[in-house]
């Protein structure tokens, strides 16, 4: 008998390694990676009419509106057969209200990776990506050549919203929006905190240790 593909989500500060954590889990889990904030990104690159709403909230470090970013989860998570791991969404209480009761799709579990204010903003100000979304960071996770990338050889450059005003933006939308979800999923039973602090290979095992997988 075959159980159900597992549904989690990750949550963590902007910068706190959801997108790095969340594909390694995904892949161990065999679920898709759903990243909203790459999904939008890539949205934007092409100038759709998702990407030309979303644009200019993402720039200054806000939110993108709900109803512009529920339609782009809710098509991956059909694609993906049920089961995912979600990296930024949900994004505040409303949204987790919608993943529950629109998309139903509540996730079984949700890991909240704990990193403190002084590290994320150390992290951001380093974090270089490719235009495939490959991360790399200045002093953590340098590529082997300055300003490029080790897996594709495509240009590294620093997202627009990590610059400095749009960084301070995310952290105060993170505190007021998102960090109120840690409680609402604690209450529930659902949360696993992780400290985010280590290596990303630590992490990760400190992820897999929580979900009850075998070490790798
Ligand atoms: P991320 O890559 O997760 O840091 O997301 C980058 C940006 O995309 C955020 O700062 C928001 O502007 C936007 N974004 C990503 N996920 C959501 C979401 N669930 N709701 C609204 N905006 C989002």
């Amino acid at each position: 008998m075959t159980s159900d593909p597992r549904r989690v989500v990750l949550l963590a500060p902007p910068g706190g390694g959801k997108s790095t954590q969340a594909r390694r889990l995904a892949e161990a889990l065999g679920v898709p990676h759903i990243s909203i904030g790459k999904a939008l990104r890539r949205a934007v690159e092409q100038g759709s009419e998702v990407g030309r709403r979303a644009r200019p909230h993402m720039e200054a470090g806000r939110l993108v509106p709900t109803e512009v970013v529920v339609p782009v989860v809710a098509g991956r998570i059909r694609e993906g057969g049920g089961g995912y791991v979600l990296d930024g969404f949900p994004r505040d209480l409303e949204q987790a209200r919608i993943l529950d009761a629109v998309l139903a799709a509540p996730p079984d579990t949700v890991v909240f990776l704990a990193v403190p204010d002084d590290e994320v903003v150390r992290r951001l100000a380093g974090r270089r990506e490719c235009p495939q979304g490959h991360l790399w960071h200045r002093e953590h996770h340098p590529p082997a050549v300055e300003g490029v990338c080790d897996i594709c050889g495509g240009p590294l450059g620093q997202r627009e919203d990590d610059r400095p005003d749009a960084v301070r933006r995310r952290l105060a939308v993170y505190r007021e929006e998102t960090e109120p979800l840690v409680r609402h999923y604690r209450e529930r039973g659902a949360l696993v905190e992780v400290d985010g602090t280590g290596e990303p290979d630590a992490v990760a095992e400190a992820i897999r240790r929580a979900l009850g997988l075998p070490p790798r």
